[in-house]
């Protein structure tokens, strides 16, 4: 991950709109000098969501979600803090910083060879689409129809068709060197023994479009008796399998908006919903699905449905996506498991029992995880006493691969009433199972005074009810910046205060403070400060002061009190950091 300065943060910042950001979800009116809209962070019939332009910040007096554009295209539209800051700086025309002119002119390559890619992948699509529409495509359009695929479905998706035989692509884009090469560098030529082949010929064609709703690749389905029933572009630059979710840019606004998110294996069943009314599926792209994707799933929402078929593959690949998600799983999280009869997918079940009949099926057949686990467990344990050890064996195993303690401590104690065996869960066997652990260089966020300091302050700015956990002794706290210095007692100064209210605060802060609008703004823009870091910053700031105390006259006793305190302060500190080291690459 690139280390972005403040200046450049600050800079992309400068050069970005968070109201164009918000406006392509959020329908916005002029109100005073705010503009309002309805929030897209929780259902509500009448607008609480406002959006500044001076101040480049939003907040919902409802839900009380509010950021600038960093924050809003992480909890919206699913970005990484880099992926934000990479995509309003591509956006704003900002080179990425780099190290030196190679890293600078290598990027600066890469970006204008992914800026061609798209066009002619986006091209491409346009292409198929037309030939759908033509005679070629008679039979594809014929199988979309008899799958019940409306009119509206096909174009927004930009289904199209790739004709048999080898040749189309260089008779639409040009046979020239250069054309062949970039067709073949975004996957529609395969080079062969007899020169450059159509990778996809005779197939109803899926565009597969990235979190920016960029087509990145395609997907394609035989419509002729292929080996390969599906076929999918392969791996490039901008099309990683495992980030892909197919569906996810079309889909995010509604799943946020009706908390349904469903997960399915086909493109065909993404679209067979979608032609429901229930726009909320997506799918992996050419692989099973990952913890990336996982990931990206539970950002989205909470109580995602996992749905699979009821044969056998369709159990493995269940236990597969559940183990996955092991280490993400927090008590939060609800997701739920359905298993479709045998031989059935979500997209010929609809055909035939229609939305309502699928909707409940749905809402009476998903299965929390944990009861999917137990269940698993036990069919692949077996019977009698050694199927109840070999399950509380497994058990352990996989208990070990899960991050949050209560959520393992909950289904440990299930296990253990179901088998009556009392389960080891030792963690030092992930250590011996895992990666051997190379030292890594400290995070400069901690070795940096002030950038500690900095970060102390946005995490009580970014959640104000931190005030709450500060230590009785952070009156005393000193900062080693004289302005945020003045920054953190006028916080400090709200503590105790009726409702806390982050961005209430930046705002106020701003005008108190004008010359530091800028950096409070930053702030509440900024990657978030996890409990965690914020804790460490804590127990650097509670250092700093008694390393300040101890410095001050004092006699014998008070003197050994405090460098016994100091002692403890540096331990704790040590441990601190070792587990922030070890979240920090869960997180990776
Ligand atoms: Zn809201």
């Amino acid at each position: 991950m690139p280390n972005f300065s403040p200046s450049f943060l600050d800079e992309v910042l400068s050069r970005s709109d968070v109201i164009e950001i918000v406006a392509r979800h959020v329908e916005l009116k002029q109100s005073g000098s705010n503009l309002m809209g309805l929030c897209p962070f929780h259902h509500e019939k009448s607008p609480s969501f406002s959006v500044s332009a001076d101040k480049q910040l939003y907040y919902c007096f409802g839900c009380g979600k509010g950021g600038g554009a960093f924050q809003f295209l992480m909890d919206h539209d699913g970005y990484s803090f880099p992926e934000a800051v990479e995509y309003l700086a591509e956006k704003a025309g900002l080179a990425l910083p780099q190290e030196n002119d190679a890293d600078r002119l290598k990027s600066q390559q890469e970006a204008s060879q992914r800026k061609k890619a798209l066009i002619l992948l986006a091209q491409a699509a346009d292409t198929f689409a037309t030939q759908l529409h033509s005679a070629a495509g008679t039979k594809a359009k014929a199988y979309i129809q008899q799958r019940g695929l409306p009119e509206h479905i096909i174009s927004d998706y930009k289904l199209g068709f790739a004709p048999d035989g080898y040749g189309f692509m260089q008779h639409t884009f040009g046979s020239d060197d250069r054309s062949l090469a970039q067709l073949e560098a975004v996957g529609l030529l395969f080079k062969g023994d007899k020169g450059y082949g159509d990778r996809f010929r005779g197939r109803l064609m899926f565009p597969i479009r990235d979190k920016r709703g960029d087509i990145v690749g395609f997907g394609g389905r035989s419509m002729g008796d292929d080996k390969a029933k599906y076929l999918n572009s392969p791996e490039t630059s901008w099309y990683h399998k495992s980030d892909i979710l197919y569906g996810f840019s079309e889909h995010r606004d509604t799943i946020r908006k009706r908390k349904m998110l469903m997960v399915v294996e086909g493109y065909m069943d993404v679209l067979a919903l979608a032609a429901f009314d229930l726009p909320i599926a997506v799918a992996a792209s050419g692989t099973s699905m990952g913890e990336r994707q996982i990931r990206e799933i539970f950002r989205l929402c909470e109580s995602p449905i996992f749905c699979f078929d009821g044969d056998r593959a369709g159990y493995q690949a269940a236990w597969r996506a559940l183990e996955r998600m092991l280490p993400l799983l927090k008590p939060e999280f609800r997701p739920q498991f359905l298993y479709l009869p045998d031989g059935e997918d979500p997209d010929s079940l609809l055909q035939k029992e229609g939305r309502e009949a699928f909707e409940r099926r749905m809402s009476e057949q998903a299965k929390p995880v944990l009861e999917t686990w137990l269940l698993g467990l036990s069919r692949l344990a077996g019977s009698g006493t050694d199927g109840l050890a070999r399950m509380a064996k497994k058990a352990d195993e996989m208990l070990l691969k899960m991050s949050d303690p209560y959520l393992q401590q909950a289904w440990k104690q299930k296990v253990e009433t179901q088998t009556g065996i009392q389960l080891q869960n030792k963690r030092q066997n992930i250590r011996q199972k895992g990666p051997i652990s190379l030292p890594r260089p400290r995070a400069k966020i901690h070795s940096v005074k002030h950038v500690l300091h900095e970060s102390f302050l946005a995490g009580l700015l970014q959640k104000p009810d931190r005030l709450d956990i500060l230590p009785p002794e952070a009156k005393l706290f000193f900062l080693d910046n004289e302005g945020h210095n003045r920054i953190y007692t006028r916080v400090f100064s709200w503590q105790g205060s009726e409702a806390y209210n982050g961005m209430a605060w930046a705002q106020q802060l701003q005008r108190e403070f004008p010359e530091a609008a800028d950096q409070v703004a930053r702030w509440m823009n900024q990657e978030p400060v996890l409990d965690i870091e914020f804790s460490g910053a804590i127990l650097d700031m509670r250092k700093a002061l008694l390393q300040r105390q101890m410095a001050a006259p004092n006699d014998l006793a008070e003197r050994q009190r405090l460098a016994k305190l100091e002692t403890e302060l540096k331990q704790e500190l040590i441990k601190l950091n070792a587990e922030i080291e070890e979240q920090r690459r869960g997180n990776e």
